[in-house]
């Protein structure tokens, strides 16, 4: 079983990628901004992350640059999924430290392939309701 950060500061936007998730597969942890994933990661081992880019208090960049100056995250799986959908962002991304960058809003399955080819869970389904 996989555990799964999503990093959203909308709340629908959370509740909507959890239900792209089969919940009973594999856990999902919630946060609304980079200061709350940061202290979120502390508590639990994750072995994916999802980031929106443009949150309150710590954005989605400032979060995975912080997160990857850490020798144990070096590795750790990340998605940055954003409205913001401009080369210079994809860019800021991936020079961040991001694997993979989609732009919202994200087709379920396109999403989910992404998650499977990060960390190979084939527990993972796209929902069929
Ligand atoms: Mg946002």
């Amino acid at each position: 079983m996989s555990t799964v950060l999503i990093v959203d500061d909308s709340l629908t936007v959370r509740k909507m990628l959890i239900h792209f998730l089969r919940s009973g597969e594999h856990s999902i942890i919630e946060a609304s901004n980079g200061i709350e994933a940061l202290e979120k990661i502390t508590m639990h081992p994750i072995d994916l992350m999802m980031v929106d880019m443009n949150m309150p208090h710590m954005d989605g960049l400032e979060l995975i640059k912080t997160i990857r100056q850490q020798p144990v995250y070096e590795d750790l799986p990340i998605i940055m999924l954003t409205t913001e959908s401009s080369p210079e962002s994809h860019n800021l991304g991936f020079e961040a430290g991001a694997n993979v960058y989609l732009t919202k809003p994200v087709q379920p399955h396109l999403l989910l392939y992404k998650i499977h080819s990060l960390i190979g869970d084939h527990n993972l389904e796209v929902k069929q309701d």
